[in-house]
This record gives C-alpha cells, structure tokens and sequence, in this order.
C-alpha cells in the first residue's frame, strides 16, 4: 500500500512561491511501515495517475480555493480502486461534500498530525471509516515537516509554523473559528531545529507561517493586570515570553536568513516586540488593515485596528524597526464609496508600505460573514452551472463571479473595476521604484522589482483579471518570473550548520517584569 499526498491547483508553474507545509507534516506522520509517501504539489505539476494503484492511499487536502480540483483528483483516484481521504479546512467544513463530489472514503475533521496514522491502519485493514475528528492537538503535538521529501530547487520560500490560533475574531476570518482562539505555541528547539534543516538546504527565506505571530499584546497583558487576573496574567506572560524566545534563537543564526510572518497592527505599539523582530531577521510581516475608516473596521469586527492618520504613524513605525509590511486591503464593505478605493492607495503610499494586496470582500465558509451572507440567500435563486452561489466553490472556475456580496451603493461591476484601478497604479513600473528605496543596493531594487510584478501577475491569476484574456497573460507571466526569482532567493546550502545552542537570555522582556 503506497500513500500518497496531493495538493490540488487548477495550474502548474514548475516553481512554488512558498512550500505547502501540510503536505511535508502529514509525511512525517505516515508510519515508516508504508515506506516514504509520494507527494505532489499541483503548483509545480499535475498529478500523475498512472502512479496510482489499486489499494493505495490517496490523501487530499483542500481548502475552499482548490476544492474542485481536489474532488475531481479524488474521482480519479477512486476509479483506479484507491482509498481516498480528504482533510484540510473544507473538508473539515463539508465532510459530506468531499464523499459526495470527491468520491472520498473518508474525511479528516481538524489537525491530521496524530490521527492520520490511525486513518492509514483503517485502510490497510480495507475498513476506512467514512469520518475522523483530528481535533486540536496540543503544541507539543505538532510535528516537523520531512524536508528531506521535498524536491530540489522547487521553492523561493520555505515555510515553519510556530503558532496555530488567533484570539480576534474577525468577520471574513475562519482562522479562529477553525484552529480556536487560544494560541497554541511550538517550543523554540523544535521550530529552530527545522529551520536549521531547511538552511543547510539553502533556504534563507523562511515564511512563518503562523495564524498570529503576535498573539498577545501589550493591552491583553494590561487589562489582565488591571483585573487582577493571576491565572491568566500568567499565561500571557508564558505566551509572551516565548515569543522572545524564540526571536532571541532566531538571532543567532547566520545573518543572511530572512523571516516573513503575519502579526495584528497592535505590534506597532509595542517597540520591544518590534526590536526583537528586527534581530531576530523578521523582515516583512503581512498587516490585516483591511479598511482605512473607522466605520469600515467596526464592519469586520476589527476596531482594535486604526484608520486615518493614526494608522499611516502605525504603519510607519513597522518600517522604522526596519520590519516592511505587506499591507492587506479589503474593498467592498457596506460602508466603502467610490472615493474610498483612491483614498486607500494614498493611504498606502504615504504609509510606506512595501507590498500591498487589494482583495474584495468574499464570503469564505467558516465565517460570520459566509452565515450571515447564507442566511441572506435563502430565497435567492441564483445559480450557475446548476449550482447555488452560496456553494460557489463548486462552479467551474471560469464561470464563478468576482463578487458575491450585494452592495448598497456600488454594483460588483464598478467594485470589480475599482479595485483593478488601485492595482494597477500600486503595482505601476514608477510606484514601485519609488518603493524601491527601502532596500539598499541596486541589485536589491532590481529584485524588489522582480517580487513586486511577480506579486501583481499571481494575484492577477487567482482572479483580479479583468477578463480570460488578461487572465491568461497573467498565467503567463506566472509561469515565466518565478525561474529566475527564485535564484535571488536561494543561498548556497550549509549542510555543516549547526543549532544554535542558545545563549542565556531572560526570557521574560523587560517591559513585562515590573507586572505583579
Ligand atoms: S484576520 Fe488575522 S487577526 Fe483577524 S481573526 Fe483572522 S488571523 Fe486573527
């Protein structure tokens, strides 16, 4: 019985931007009895079917963006007398939709790291259950990736993951409705151990690909001092703690790597934390802003954010900390007007964000806003290749709309248009030289340049296109750029490179040790 492990995409470039974890986690929970499992990312190539054979163990993960894809990969598989298994976010959503589109066996609820092998002996035995809860296993669960499987000169950017969970709880999110609200934080030997791996490799851009890297702030720890709160100040302070921690580990080792991770804009408050990032080679960190005005944070249950001016100074201090910000904008809330899509570029320059995403507000299953928007449509007929709208991940990618959500002053037309605009002129040839200018040599500037149409043509791809034609010429362009930008991200391996043992720091910062 082989295993094999598939990542759906509707289109293959021969080079991925960032690894997909998933697969090399779920790698290393296949037992050694079934031999190392084949795994194929459809990012790089399509799956091959003929390596499929009966009895095998076809695992598939999706998320509501490859769903179709997956189901037609599990089809297929299923008529070659394989076991198919579904697990990942939409799987864990519509268990019932993967058995009746994907041909699945069996479905994987929650995290696959421990229940996957279980999953496996059912299989061996031909006794596959139709459903499995993985739950949400502890920190200390969770395993390392199996690098060693990944094939070679493949990737720009490697990913480890050091935080599953988010305490917000923002509207158009299922982050913390799916991996819960409280964090659940990797020791630092086991996430320094793996980076150190995939250095030796020659990996010197490393993604930490985390819910929230910033899962406490400096207001939780206030409030609970202010509350008296013993128990829970204290668990704060451990979350927090490890946080330097592992920043600390990170600083020793070798000075050309570089992080990039995801953190809440209240970081921008909080300089010690900002500090540590820069020494620790956080470079970039993705901001959810999402709407330059109060009315439109408060839309999206996001009002610990800020707007206006106050939000320009936040943005700023990420860059005086030397940490350049992919700024996240959402365009479509009730409360945005025609003026608002300018009005949010502007924003965007003068706060002197690096990289900039534009996306339009999409009701993505396992949010408040999907339940609200599928309560809305109950007696809305539409539906599109005879499918309804609210299962839009179901109609063939060329027919889905590009938005779902009604909106009171502006038709999805206009919306669409709109944010096209702010696209191009973020992402024009003159823009991001200027912006450019946040990296030092020429040689840097010209790659800045590369990243950011790279950036530009991929979003293009998943949907910004104006029409199958720009479509297609944006496919191309993501075909062709990510060859030679992934050698500017490539370093010469270091297989001798040792764990930094760790010198003795305190592990709780300063700014934390007069509290209680
Ligand atoms: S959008 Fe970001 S901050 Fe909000 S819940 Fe999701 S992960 Fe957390």
């Amino acid at each position: 019985m082989r295993v094999h492990l598939v990542n759906p995409n509707h289109l293959s470039f021969g080079t991925g931007v960032i690894t997909p974890r998933w697969l090399y986690v779920i790698a290393a929970a296949t037992p050694q009895e079934y031999g190392d499992p084949a795994v194929i990312d459809e990012t790089l190539k399509r799956v091959d079917l003929t390596q499929i054979q009966s009895g095998d163990v076809v695992g598939i993960g999706i998320h509501s963006g490859n769903a179709l894809r997956g189901y037609e990969i599990g089809r297929m598989a299923r008529e070659r007398g394989a076991y198919v298994v579904f697990g990942g976010t939409h799987a864990s959503l519509y268990p019932e939709e993967a058995h009746t589109f994907g041909a699945a066996h069996a479905t994987v609820k929650g995290d696959g790291d421990v229940i996957w092998a279980s999953v496996l002996a059912d299989c061996a035995k031909g006794t596959p259950q139709a459903h499995y809860e993985g739950g949400r296993i502890e920190a200390g669960q969770f395993l390392p990736a199996r690098w060693e499987l990944m094939p070679p000169k493949s990737y720009m950017w490697a990913s480890v993951q050091t935080v599953r969970g988010c305490p917000k709880h923002c509207s158009f999110c299922s982050v913390w409705r799916m991996d819960g609200q409280q964090p659940r934080q990797r020791a630092s030997d086991v996430v320094v151990q793996e980076i150190v791996e995939l250095r030796r490799m020659g990996f010197r851009f490393v993604v930490l690909a985390d819910d929230n890297f910033y899962s406490v702030t400096l207001e939780d720890v206030n409030l609970a001092t202010r509350q008296k709160d013993a128990h829970r100040l204290a668990e704060l302070k451990g979350l927090r703690a490890g946080r330097f921690e592992l920043m600390a580990r990170l600083a020793e080792l070798p000075g050309d790597m570089v992080f990039f991770t995801q953190i809440t804009m209240e970081a921008a408050e909080d300089p010690e934390f900002l500090d540590a990032m820069r020494r620790a080679h956080i470079r970039g960190a993705l901001v959810g802003i999402e709407s330059v005005t109060p009315e439109g944070l408060k839309a999206v249950f996001k009002e610990f954010n800020s707007a206006g001016k106050d939000l320009v100074h936040r943005l700023q201090m990420f860059r005086k900390h030397d940490v350049h910000v992919l700024g996240s904008f959402m365009f479509g809330l009730s409360t945005d007007r025609p003026e608002t899509f300018e009005a949010t570029r502007a924003l965007a320059e003068e706060a002197g964000v690096a990289f900039a995403q534009f996306v339009i507000l999409t009701p993505f299953p396992g949010t408040v806003d999907f339940q609200r928007w599928e309560k809305s449509m109950a007696s809305d007929p539409t539906r599109i290749a005879d499918i309804p709208l609210t299962r839009y991940w179901l109609i063939p990618q060329g027919l889905r709309p590009k938005v779902y959500m009604p909106h009171p002053v502006m038709s999805a037309d206009e919306i669409h248009r709109r944010t096209q605009t702010v696209w191009d002129g973020f992402y024009s040839l003159s823009s991001i030289w200027k912006r450019s200018r946040c990296v030092k040599s020429l040689r840097r500037r010209l790659a800045f340049v590369l990243v950011s149409k790279l950036y530009r043509q991929m979003f293009a791809n998943t949907g910004i296109g104006t029409d199958s034609a720009s479509e297609s010429r944006a496919a191309n362009w993501a075909r062709w750029l990510p060859k030679p930008t992934r050698l500017l991200f490539q370093g010469a391996p270091m297989p001798g490179l040792q764990v930094p043992l760790g010198t003795p720091h305190p592990a709780i910062p300063k700014s934390d040790s007069h509290i209680m």
